[in-house]
């Protein structure tokens, strides 16, 4: 691995986590719950949702927005980041899922903060719009279907101050980025949002291999 300081084994990252994780007793329950799910895999990694709420003390972000929501662990990590006033609108369109979300949101006590709109998000982000609300969020995680992310990733851009930042998950898609044989249309769109934030001159970007990859991007 010529390239790259170090390879990730399963051995480091039980040290890394070790030394580093501290995750919260709630979380670590949701994600359990969520292991034993049929699509576990769409959770993200404690790793993650620690470096995510990391980023929301540092943009001291008090609203912020989620498209795809799943079981809620990244909008519970970034509730229990947020001040006490902060809010999170969090997209998704399934009852099912969120409602294993809500139960911890309501146990964690960061009920209040979020509000959860399902509905297809295009439709959530193009009322927000509407409503006057660009240039108002702090903070977006992106992280719902794929064939959808510039479409979101544009509207997030449109609803963020500047500074403010949008995170974008599984941008290295378990690797099939650059599997030839893989031609489905979520690898389509993720290749195709990818080639394009290179040269966005809107934002300050960066992609970080944490997880299955995320992509960072600051609103200049
Ligand atoms: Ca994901």
């Amino acid at each position: 691995m010529p390239h790259i300081k170090i390879t990730m084994t399963a051995e480091l990252a039980d040290y890394l986590r070790s030394v580093s994780l501290q995750e919260p007793e709630i979380l670590q329950r949701l994600r359990e719950e969520t292991a034993a799910h049929p699509q576990a895999g769409m959770q993200i990694t404690p790793e993650q949702g620690q470096f995510m709420a990391l980023l929301v003390h540092l943009l001291n972000a008090r609203l912020t927005l989620e498209v795809g929501v799943f079981t809620g662990y990244s909008s519970l990590a970034v509730a229990l980041a947020l001040p006490a006033a902060g809010k999170i609108i969090a997209c998704d369109i399934s009852s099912e899922f969120t409602a294993i979300a809500r139960k911890y949101w309501r146990e964690a006590g960061v009920e209040q903060k979020i509000d959860l709109r399902l509905a297809p998000a295009i439709q959530t982000l193009d009322a927000l719009i509407a409503q006057g609300r660009s240039g108002t969020f702090d903070f977006a995680f992106i992280d719902a279907d794929k064939e959808n992310y510039a479409n979101y990733y544009e509207r997030a851009l449109v609803l963020l101050r500047p500074g403010g930042l949008i995170a974008v998950d599984n941008v290295l898609w378990h690797g099939r980025v650059i599997d030839p044989a893989a031609n489905d249309a979520d690898t389509r769109a993720i290749r195709a949002f990818n080639a394009t934030m290179r040269t966005d001159k809107r934002v300050w970007q960066t992609m970080v291999p944490v997880g299955d990859g995320l992509t960072l991007a600051v609103k200049k």
